[in-house]
């Protein structure tokens, strides 16, 4: 059973996405407004290489927020700290440092080296 600390780390995570969330929108909002007619092309650049950064941190954020649902989830039915791998208790100081971990340190690093092979 998941300690509360853990549950309102998970509370806080999700509170402080939430308005990054609500922010980046506002900073898209302004990116996607027509640039000024007079701006030379330069500007134009700049405007649609900030639109797409906005965009890129956005949908980080929301791929942390659903993470993070996943995580209550898990909560839920009882496997919240099991590795979804081996099976075996992520260690604590682990999900203090990530929340949403799903695996435990050693399947994590197994999985990324076998994610970033081409
Ligand atoms: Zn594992």
């Amino acid at each position: 059973m998941p300690s509360r600390q853990l549950l309102e780390s998970l509370d806080t995570r999700e509170r402080s996405l939430r308005d990054k969330i609500a922010e980046r929108r506002d900073a898209l909002d302004d990116a996607a407004r027509p640039a000024d007619p007079a701006g030379d092309l330069a500007d134009k650049a700049f405007e649609r290489t900030r639109a797409e950064v906005e965009h890129d941190l956005l949908e980080l954020s929301l791929r942390e927020l659903e993470a993070i649902a996943a995580a209550r989830k898990r909560v839920a039915n009882g496997t919240y700290g099991e590795c979804i791998e081996c099976g075996e208790p992520i260690a604590p100081a682990r999900l203090e440092v990530n929340p949403t971990a799903r695996r435990c340190a050693e399947c994590q690093a197994r999985h990324e080296k076998v994610s970033s092979t081409p």
